[in-house]
């Protein structure tokens, strides 16, 4: 039995997309990893992000996509202080405090949206794919948001295995967990200050 992540898009959405806007050949192969790597967002806000990159959408990585997603929702966001992109019962989606640094905000808020549509869809996430996923992978070098990779033994020839749950190296996980244990502490750090 394997853990299936599943896409907010269908099979046939994502198929359409990369046929629109990509030279590739779609096969099906192509299709499972798109939806496993854009999982959480919708066709339309790909559809959207890739008509803005142009010509230059035929090479795009899905992450590519993904952070142009996750920027439109984050402008979507920006102009009154309670805009969640998805609407969800606003106690359920705290808005991170814009004191991290742009990039952490923008991966907050793809998180976010990725939970926001799961919940909404009523779907199974595992949140230790998802913490995982918020880092890039020390072992396979995937970035933030895309899933790791089949390898098992790097060049350096360290063994691996992608843990069978989650599908991502045990050692991105750990990376994740120290990363969003220094980002609750330098958190309340700044509430600390806030109250002086
Ligand atoms: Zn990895």
């Amino acid at each position: 039995m394997t853990t299936m992540i599943y896409p907010v898009m269908s099979r046939s959405d994502m198929r359409g997309l990369l046929m629109r806007h990509t030279e590739a050949h779609v096969t099906d192969a192509l299709v499972t990893s798109w939806l496993s790597s854009l999982a959480g967002y919708s066709l339309a806000e790909c559809h959207a992000a890739m008509t803005a990159m142009g010509t230059s959408a035929r090479r795009a990585t899905p992450s590519d996509i993904a952070g142009s997603c996750d920027a439109a929702r984050d402008r979507a966001a920006a102009p009154g202080p309670e805009t969640p992109a998805f609407s969800a019962p606003a106690g359920a989606l705290p808005r991170p405090r814009r004191t991290a640094n742009d990039r952490d905000y923008h991966r907050q808020a793809g998180m976010r949206g990725i939970r926001a549509a799961y919940e909404l869809m009523g779907w199974k996430r595992n949140a230790d794919h998802d913490l995982a996923r918020s880092v890039a992978c020390p072992f396979c070098k995937a970035k933030a948001w895309v899933v790791c990779g089949p390898l098992s033994r790097n060049r350096a020839g360290q063994l691996e295995p992608r843990d069978k749950l989650t599908r991502m190296h045990p050692s991105r996980l750990e990376r994740a967990r120290a990363e969003a244990a220094r980002q609750t502490a330098s958190t309340q750090q700044d509430a600390k200050e806030n109250t002086r």
